[in-house]
């Protein structure tokens, strides 16, 4: 292998190119070179065969193609810039070979640990990566339940199929495996809290995107989410990852969540914390302005918040501070 994609904060982080940078990334994010499209067709991502869209990119990032050999040189020598090493890939044959070499090479330059973000594996596969050095694998769900996802994903992959290779990759790798659910697909605030849970339940990290219309994709027309009703998701998420609070415990209306099953005295504890609103993920994954511009409004703070920044979030939260609930 010649070649692979490097994000392009990664690439001004290593010193690949020259750059400026809001936010610096904590993890190196590289992507399999791959001469033609994705062969799967999910209908937000502009590597899918059927996009029309720019083949550098990947959500609204741009990722240059540079020289393997020139990356991990950067990369050994600036290891300590980062907390963790993430390869992504596309689908294609032989990916696996492509992902099990570029593993144990990382693997050579530096001493980070490697997450693998891949399509749903078979189970030997999957021991494949983790014999090459990884040390987590992610299979990106994207959608929060198996309509949606049949919908966006379905002329590829099948929900029970992602499933499925998720319980493989626990049997393999324990608690470190992760996926991928993008809000703002047309699920319900409920219907994510529940698939938040779901994956709780199984041992599964969960990082929450923010759905991104990407030009040249099916779903270029379709908005962001709400800023708001992502923050009550995020709030959720946090509460039901640190088991302060489950699905089950909260209200919802029309879907919404208006009360997260816990005292107002936690809620507030925890928004004024800041850690529900940043960047979900694999541990020392910040992933700087992939959902959105620097210039916001920011769905996945990609560094601590200001005070400023958690006054935002708490109004966007409109939490009632008298009850419970959160104001209609
Ligand atoms: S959470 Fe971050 S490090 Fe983990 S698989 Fe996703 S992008 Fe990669």
């Amino acid at each position: 292998m010649e070649h692979v994609k490097v994000a392009f904060g990664t690439g001004v982080v290593l010193g690949l190119w020259h750059g400026q940078l809001a936010v610096a990334p904590t993890t190196a994010h590289l992507l399999t070179h791959h001469e033609g499209r994705c062969s799967a067709n999910c209908k937000f991502c502009p590597q899918a065969r059927e996009a029309a869209a720019d083949l550098r990119m990947l959500s609204r990032v741009v990722w240059p193609r540079f020289e393997l050999k020139k990356i991990l040189a950067a990369i050994g020598e600036n290891s300590n810039e980062f907390e963790r090493v993430c390869i992504q890939a596309v689908n294609y044959p032989n990916v696996v070979d492509d992902l099990c070499e570029l593993v144990a090479r990382v693997r050579g330059a530096c001493g980070l640990p490697i997450s693998v973000s891949c399509q749903p594996l078979k189970a030997g596969d999957i021991r494949k990566l983790a014999d090459a050095g990884a040390e987590r694998v992610s299979v990106a769900l994207d959608a929060a339940t198996p309509e949606i996802f049949e919908r966006v994903k379905g002329s590829s992959y099948t929900w029970g199929g992602h499933l499925e290779a998720l319980e493989h990759a626990r049997a393999i790798f324990g608690d470190r495996v992760s996926t991928h659910l993008i809000v703002g697909l047309g699920e319900s605030e409920r219907e994510m809290v529940e698939a938040l849970q779901f994956l709780h339940d199984r041992g599964i990290t969960t990082a929450l995107f923010a759905f991104t219309p990407i030009s040249g994709t099916p779903l270029s027309s379709r908005p962001p989410p709400d800023i708001a009703s992502y923050r009550r998701i995020q709030l959720a998420r946090f509460l039901i990852v640190n088991n302060l609070s489950k699905a089950k415990r909260m209200r919802f209306d029309g879907g919404r969540i208006v009360n997260f099953g816990v005292g107002r005295d936690v809620v507030n504890k925890t928004v004024k914390s800041g850690e529900p609103f940043r960047t979900s993920g694999c541990p020392g994954c910040n992933r700087p302005f992939y959902n959105e511009s620097p210039r916001g409004p920011i769905y996945n703070y990609p560094r601590k918040l200001t005070r400023d920044e958690i006054a935002m979030v708490t109004s966007q939260l409109n939490l009632n501070e008298d009850q419970d609930d959160i104001l209609k």
